[in-house]
Formats: C-alpha cells, structure tokens, sequence
C-alpha cells in the first residue's frame, strides 16, 4: 500500500511506459504486472539463443527516435540489409510479393501480370480503396489471390478482410507501379523497396537490448515496480489497485499503457456508452513457438508463408538478426509467429504446449528450414495476448471518444494498445515523450520554470556523459533513403 499520493503512476513498463518515466520531469511509480520489464520489445535468453516475442528490427524515420536509439544502444547496434522472402509454389520470392514475383511458376506470373495489367486500366490513379481486401484488388487479382488475400487470412484468421481499414497501411506496405509489377515479374530483382530495406538490430541481448539502454537512462524520479498487476481503478478517487485490492496506489495523474479495452474492463464508474465503445475493439493474439537447431539452414532474416501447409504465417530467424542471438554459427534460431483470435483458443490449447512445438517442427522440415536429421537444441511457446489492433473504420472515433472520457478523469492513455495504433518501438518511445510533455505541461508555471532540461538536451547530456560518440549517421541516412525507395 502506497499512503501518500503519487504525482504520476504509469500502468505498464513496456516501450512506452519506460519512455514516459524517463521524460517525466515529476515524480513517477511504475507498475508492471508481468515478472520483467519490456512489454513486447522484451527478448528470451535459453541455451544459447536469444528470442524477441515475435520477430522485431530498428528503422525509424524520426530524428528524435534516433538519438534515442543511439544513446541506449550506443555501439551495440549493427545494421544489415533486409533479406525478407515470401515462399509459396516451392519458391522463395523477394518481399515485397507484389514487386518480385520473377522465379514464380510461369502460370503464375501470367496471372499476376494480367491481373497487374487490367487492374491499371480499371483503377484511376486517385482511386480510393474502400477496405483492405478492396486494396488488395488494385494490384490486381493474381497477385491479390496468389499472395495477398491468403497471406493476410492466415494473419488475421476470422477478421473479414473487408472490415478491415486501409488508414494503417500508408508507409508500410510497398506500393509498386504497374511498370515495377511487371520488371520485378520478368526480371531479376535488382534491390529491396519499401520501408525496412535497410534495418538496424542490437549485436547482443536482442530487441530486448534498447530496453535495457532506457532503464540505465532513468534517473532515481521512481520506483519500476515489477509483479504489480493493476486490477482496477477508481476513477473518481484517483486510486490504482493492484491484485484485487490488495494493493492501492493513489495518483494525482495517471498514464495507462496497457491495452484499451482491458483498461476500460478495470476502471469503475464507465459510462455504457463507453463501455460499448470499448466492447467494438478487436485484435489478434499471438503465439511464438522458438525453435533452436543445429546447423545452419538459411542467410534470410524473415519469411512470409501464405499458404496452408504451415501453421505459421511468418518466420523470424533470430539467429541471423545478429550473431550473437545463437550459440555458435552452425546453429539457426526460429521464431515461427502463429497467429490466434482472443477468446477462441491459442495454437497451443488445440495442440497442446508438444503437440504445437511437434507441429512446427514437422513443418519447418516442410518448408526446408529443418533437416530432419537437425536436432533440436531449444524449443519453447510464448503467447501474446493482444499483438494487433484491427483497423476497423470506426476505430479512430471510438478510441477518441474513449480517450476523452479518460482525459475528463485525470488519466492519459498512450502507446501501442494504450492509443489502439499500429506503432512500433519508435512510435511507442515517442508515444511515451508525448505524454509526459502532456503531464509536464500541466505542472504549476514554479514547476515548469524549475524543470530540467529539454528532452534533447538530456539525451544529448546522457551521450556525452557515457561517453557516446558516434551517432551513426551513416547507416541511419540508409536507413531512411531504403524508406523512400
Ligand atoms: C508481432 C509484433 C511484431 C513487432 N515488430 C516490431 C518491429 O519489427 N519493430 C518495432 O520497432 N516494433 C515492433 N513491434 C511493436 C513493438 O513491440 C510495440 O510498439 C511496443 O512493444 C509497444 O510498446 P507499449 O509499451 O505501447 O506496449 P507493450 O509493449 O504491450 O507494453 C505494455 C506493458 O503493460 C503491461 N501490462 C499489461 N496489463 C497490465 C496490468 N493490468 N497491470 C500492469 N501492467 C500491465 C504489459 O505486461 C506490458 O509490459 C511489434 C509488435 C508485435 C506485436
């Protein structure tokens, strides 16, 4: 039990819990409910290897979010050029799908050609999708059925492609013209296009690494409580409980970071019509099987699986994200990314925790990434509950209408499923410096006068102080010319 009141209580110390606890210039508590701190950006030790949950990289457009970056992973950064594949007909295409599909059966590429080619002289050039699976018909219907419509039904299992939005996908997903659809169909991929072509991972500790960086940086402001799973909140007295009660934290302000609607699922004194808005949200789970072999297998970084001989719909190979997330070099590190609806089951329920890891196994034989003489030196399942948002079309007004009920009551909400936004770590670090600005705004004009430095200036300070030097300038100008390409 906490007696007296804390300027600012922080529910969550993934990405964006830990970067509002170090721009906060007040005083902070930080409560986790999980044993360790990093939400998904957190990495798994075991028998040599090192698995993030669900496979992650740095790329980043934002100045800010770089030298953050810089200064919690310092030198221990590499950067690489993606290697990302689709496999589907027995053949290993360069991602994007809808850019390379030279070396596919030549049925195939007639079809995605064709399709390329009536879907240019059907859409106009200012031709606005009205869904997802609508998007995926202006690159016409061989490469939406070939790759894009299984692809992303494995990915989103029951989610009807048509009530999904296409305001997420501006900068992330590739958008080749015609002209590139049919070079990349007839010859030989000359370079990656797309966001990520060109992309940074930490040397050692994995992704968990940046997160590790940002807690060195927090000054003594407050406690990281971890094993502090928040239960409920009263919103009027402004007090936190943790475990059923029996704990209370009291807050002046409060910044959730964990997901919207479980949030909303704990706080008293919800209005219905909030409620109901809260009920609209949906979102995909999770399950990661890691799978550790001997032997070498492949120089990819990731591969894309439409099809339905696999139960995954992506692999990560975590041992080539760096070297130092195997054991040795004759080994490969798997992370086989399962998807699941909330609610319906996970992967390993079905099949049990063997019968899941079984199953991955025998299909990573399938797909050529496992010979079956490889034996097998780390196997083990991680779930994540919530690990997309859907873009519905309503979601923007009802994460608003939520948010302002929220606001009304002392208490900002941020992050990936905190704003109900398909960030990555960059967007939550920055989601994080957005609302502690927000409550540092908001502190008496003395407060204000007396803060410390600007953001900038701290970080800045913090370089030098550790004695960083390099920025990386460079590799982070790749970085971001692979962004525009
Ligand atoms: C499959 C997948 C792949 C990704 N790939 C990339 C990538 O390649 N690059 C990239 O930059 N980003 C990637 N991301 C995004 C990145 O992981 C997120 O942006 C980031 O983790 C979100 O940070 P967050 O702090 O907002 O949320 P989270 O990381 O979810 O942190 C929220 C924290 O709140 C805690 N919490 C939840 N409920 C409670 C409670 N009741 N009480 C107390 N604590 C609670 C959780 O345990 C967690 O630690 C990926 C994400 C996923 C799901």
């Amino acid at each position: 039990m906490s007696a007296e009141t804390n300027q600012t209580v922080i529910v969550g110390g993934g990405p964006t819990g830990l970067s509002a606890a170090y721009h906060l210039d007040g005083d902070w508590t930080l409560l986790e409910g999980a044993p360790h701190l990093g939400g998904w950006a957190k990495s798994i030790l075991a028998d040599g290897f090192t698995f993030d949950y669900a496979g992650h990289i740095i790329f980043t457009n934002d100045e800010y979010a770089k030298q953050l970056f810089n200064l919690f992973l310092g030198e221990n950064i590499h950067y690489q050029q993606r290697e990302a594949f689709i496999y589907s007909k027995n053949t290993f295409t360069l991602y994007p799908y809808q850019g390379n599909t030279y070396g596919l059966p030549d049925e195939v590429l007639q079809e995605n050609i064709l399709g390329a080619v009536q879907a240019y002289l059907k859409y106009p050039d200012d031709y606005k999708p009205k869904h997802f699976r609508d998007w995926m018909d202006t690159f016409g219907e061989g490469i939406a059925n070939n790759f894009l419509v299984p692809y992303n039904k494995k990915l989103w299992k029951g989610v009807p492609l048509e009530e999904i939005s296409v305001d997420w996908l501006g900068g992330r997903v590739p958008q080749p013209s015609v002209e590139q659809i049919i070079d990349g169909a007839i010859n030989v991929p000359k370079k990656n296009m797309g966001p990520n072509a060109y992309f940074g991972y930490p040397l050692r500790g994995g992704f968990n690494a940046i997160m590790n960086g940002l807690i060195g940086r927090l000054d003594d402001s407050g406690p990281l409580l971890t094993n502090k799973r928040v239960t409920g909140v009263r919103v009027r007295d402004k007090v936190v409980e943790v475990d059923g009660g029996a704990e209370e934290y009291a807050y002046e302000t409060l910044v959730n970071t964990m997901s919207l609607p479980q949030f909303i699922g704990i706080c008293d004194k919800v209005p219905q019509s909030i409620k109901d808005a809260a009920a609209r949200l949906r979102w995909i789970s999770i399950q990661c099987v890691n799978i550790g072999i001997e032997n070498n297998r492949t120089d990819k970084h990731w591969i894309y699986y439409p099809e339905d001989d696999t139960i995954f719909h992506r692999i990560f190979v975590q041992g080539n994200a760096s070297p130092y997330c195997k054991p040795h070099p004759a080994t490969s590190g798997y992370t086989a990314e399962i998807s699941y609806i909330p609610g319906q089951g996970r992967p390993q329920d079905v099949l049990g925790e063997q019968g899941l890891i079984d199953r991955v196994v025998r299909d990573l034989e399938t797909v050529g990434l496992k010979q079956p003489t490889d034996a097998v030196l780390h196997a083990s399942v991680v779930d994540m509950p919530v690990a997309y948002v859907v873009y519905e079309e309503n979601r923007k007004p009802t994460v608003q209408l939520i948010k302002v009920w929220l606001e009304d009551h002392g208490i900002h909400t941020a992050g990936r499923f905190g704003d109900w936004e398909y960030y990555n770590t960059d967007h939550s670090l920055l989601a994080g410096k957005r609302v502690a600005d927000t409550v540092n705004n908001a502190m008496s004009r003395t407060a204000q006068a007396e803060r410390k430095q600007s953001a900038a200036e701290r970080v800045r300070a913090q370089m030098e102080a550790a004695g960083i030097t390099t920025n990386h300038a460079d590799e982070w100008a790749k970085v971001a010319a692979a962004h525009k390409s």
